[in-house]
C-alpha cells in the first residue's frame, strides 16, 4: 500500500491544494476526495489517467468540487476506462447522485457506483455530525496485508476516532489527521491531537503550513514524503 497526497490545504488554502490523496491498494488506485483544486492537481502531476476508484469523505466543495470534471474527463478522453465511485451506504450513494445530477444530468452514464464492501480493503467510519452538526461525513481505514492507515476526513475533535481505534483494536501504521492551527468548531485544533500521538505515527493535513505554530509537534504531510510533488 502506498499513499501520496495531491493537496494538503484546508478549504481556503487553495495554494496548497484541497486535501486529497491517491492510494495504491489492492492493485488499484483510489482517489480519496476530489475537491475543487484536485482535477487540476492531478493533471499537473500526470495522475489523471491513473484513477480506478473515487472515495469521498463529505460533500463540501473542497472535498468533492471537481468530481464531475474528473468524470467528464474520463468519459470524453478515456472511453475504455470507467471510474468507479465507492459509497459507504445507500444513503451516501443517493446523495452522490443527487449532487452530480445538477451538472451531469445522468451521472450513471459517466461512471459506475459500487458499495465499498465490493473492494475489501477499506473500512468506512461513520463520523456523522462530528465535522458539522447534521452533515454526513466519513473517515476511512485502509488495510492490505499487514499494513494499515487511518484517514480522518474533516472532524471537529479527534477523540471519537481515537476511541474507535482502541475499541476496534485497529493498529494503523500511520494516521493522517486533519488539524487546524486556530480554535475551530468544525476542525480539530492541533493541540487536541497531542494526547493521541503515541498511538501511531501521525501526520497533520488540511491546514496552511505557513501558519504552523512553533509549539506544534505534529509533523505535516506538507513537509513529508507523503506529498506527491516532493517525490516527482
Ligand atoms: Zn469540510
Amino acid at each position: 500500500m502506498e499513499i501520496k497526497f495531491v493537496g494538503t490545504g484546508g478549504a481556503f488554502d487553495a495554494q496548497y491544494g484541497n486535501s486529497s490523496a491517491v492510494i495504491r491498494i489492492g492493485n488499484k488506485t483510489v482517489l480519496l476526495d476530489c475537491g475543487s483544486t484536485v482535477f487540476s492537481s492531478l493533471q499537473t502531476a500526470q495522475l489523471l489517467r491513473e484513477i480506478d476508484y473515487v472515495l469521498i469523505t463529505h460533500f463540501h466543495d473542497d472535498h468533492i468540487g471537481s468530481l464531475s470534471t474528473l468524470l467528464f474527463y474520463y468519459y470524453v478522453y478515456l472511453k475504455e476506462k470507467e471510474v468507479i465511485i465507492l459509497y459507504p451506504t445507500s444513503e451516501f450513494k443517493t446523495m452522490l447522485i443527487n449532487y452530480l445530477t445538477f451538472s451531469m444530468i445522468s451521472p450513471e452514464k459517466y461512471c459506475s457506483f459500487q458499495p465499498i464492501t465490493s473492494f475489501p480493503y477499506i473500512l468506512p467510519i461513520d463520523t456523522f455530525g462530528l465535522h458539522v452538526p447534521g452533515l454526513v461525513s466519513y473517515a476511512y481505514y485502509f488495510q492490505e496485508a499487514n499494513q494499515a492507515i487511518l484517514y480522518s476526513g474533516d472532524i471537529a475533535h479527534p477523540t471519537f476516532l481515537y476511541n474507535f481505534i482502541l475499541e476496534q483494536n485497529l493498529q494503523p501504521d500511520y494516521i493522517f489527521h486533519e488539524i487546524s492551527f486556530f480554535p475551530s468548531s468544525v476542525h480539530s485544533y492541533y493541540r487536541e491531537v497531542f494526547p493521541y500521538l503515541e498511538i501511531a505515527p501521525t501526520f497533520g493535513y488540511h491546514c496552511d503550513p505557513s501558519q504552523n505554530p512553533s509549539d506544534n509537534i505534529i509533523p505535516l504531510v506538507y513537509n513529508s514524503s507523503f506529498l506527491f510533488s516532493q517525490s516527482l
